[in-house]
């Protein structure tokens, strides 16, 4: 058996088969990735030539393609990851949001759901399909509310958290009104090797590195819940071995941190890394327009899946932040390739001064 992973060439999906395959006796992985500015073959490089491992450049929304794979592959389980997953972007531009979060996941729950009826005994009943899911669909919290809970309403305020929304809202349906056995995981802010430079904390390190401005949007004191991606994964692997059929689980780090603290923290492990002769990093901090209908805090409440699996981070922040730092130190080359023109003329569209 095999597990079909999509958008294995991103940030999460490219650390989750690295991960899974870390281990000797784990199940072959097909990894279907569409290979936008996002996805990037070289994540996945050190796995050299792994013959367990098979890289399709393709669309999850292609359903004659997703068919061929599922018939050819047979996989135990789908782990759905493939996403457009800026929300700067999506304020731009929504509609590769509806296509990808939305038609794309539809059209996967579609070849799944056939698929799966098609099989019969223990492949039948082994069969998972594992979303994976962002805390941005419950909105933004007030400084007294508690974390987000499973329980807790969707109100997605950006075209991302919408159209996540949307997806997960398909998932759930296609297992009450189907039966397909689906799980969902719903996971605040990452953060780790191999994030592309567009999010806060890489965004922060290859600029400070590079001497230009680090950009705070509003007064920086927007609240997140920040976890190690490999604890992000950790997570998905319990979730998938022991999740309960069409429920979903919440996964964070009990790490809620204002923005600006995230890069006052990134920039004192620069100052002690790697110091530069021009001063402390912070005095790269530049305080840009705040994002349109920015939500203010994220903050999970991961009781439900370490309750019913066990299941911890293993990294506090002190210890991630300090591995990713040192990760993006030690891959210049890695950053070097992924800041394409495509990338430059993107960024720097991107951040007015306020
Ligand atoms: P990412 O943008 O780094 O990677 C997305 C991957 O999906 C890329 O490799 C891209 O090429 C691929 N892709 C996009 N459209 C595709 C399509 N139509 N068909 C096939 N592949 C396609 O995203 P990420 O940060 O790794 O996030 C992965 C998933 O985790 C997303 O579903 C996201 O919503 C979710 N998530 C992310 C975070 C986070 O902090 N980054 C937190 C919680 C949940």
């Amino acid at each position: 058996m095999t597990i079909l992973v999509t958008g294995g060439a991103g940030f999460i999906g490219s650390n989750f088969v690295l991960d899974w395959l870390a281990d000797p006796s784990a199940e072959p992985v097909v990894t279907l990735d569409a290979l936008t500015y996002a996805g990037n073959r070289a994540n996945l490089a050190s796995l050299g030539g792994d013959a367990r491992h098979t890289f399709v450049h393709g669309d999850i929304g292609d359903r004659a393609l997703v068919d061929r794979l599922l018939a050819e592959h047979r996989p135990r389980a789908i782990v759905h990851f493939a996403a457009e997953s800026h929300v700067d972007r999506s304020i731009h531009g929504p509609g590769a949001f509806i296509k990808t979060n939305v038609e794309g996941t539809f059209t996967l729950l579609e070849a799944a759901r056939a698929y799966w009826g098609a099989l019969q005994g223990e492949a039948k009943a082994a069969f998972r399909f594992h979303h994976v899911s962002t805390d941005e669909v419950y909105g933004s919290l007030k400084a007294d509310d508690p974390p987000f809970a499973e329980t807790n309403p969707y109100e997605p305020n950006s075209p991302y958290s919408a159209s996540k929304a949307a997806s997960d809202h398909l998932v759930r349906a296609w297992f009450h009104t189907y039966g397909l056995p689906v799980v969902t995981t719903n996971c605040s802010n990452n953060y780790g090797p191999l994030h592309f430079p567009e999010k806060l904390i890489p965004l922060v390190i290859v600029n400070a590195l590079a001497g230009k401005p680090l950009p705070i949007y509003g007064d920086g004191r927007q609240i997140r819940d920040w976890l190690y991606v490999k604890d992000h994964c950790s997570g998905i692997r319990a979730v998938l071995a022991g999740g309960r059929l069409g429920e979903t689980y919440n996964i964070g780090g009990w790490n809620e941190m204002a923005n600006i603290d995230i890069v006052q923290t990134v920039c004192a492990l620069l100052d002690e890394l790697q110091p530069d002769a021009a001063g402390p990093y912070a005095r790269l901090i530049t305080y840009v327009t705040d994002r349109p209908g920015h939500d203010r805090r994220y903050a999970i409440d991961a009781r439900k899946i370490e309750r019913e699996l066990g299941w911890r981070p293993a990294e506090t922040f002190a210890s991630g932040i300090r591995k990713t730092v040192q990760w993006y130190l030690a891959n210049a080359e890695w950053v070097a390739q992924v800041q394409s023109g495509a990338y430059r003329d993107w960024i720097d569209t991107q951040y007015t001064a306020s």
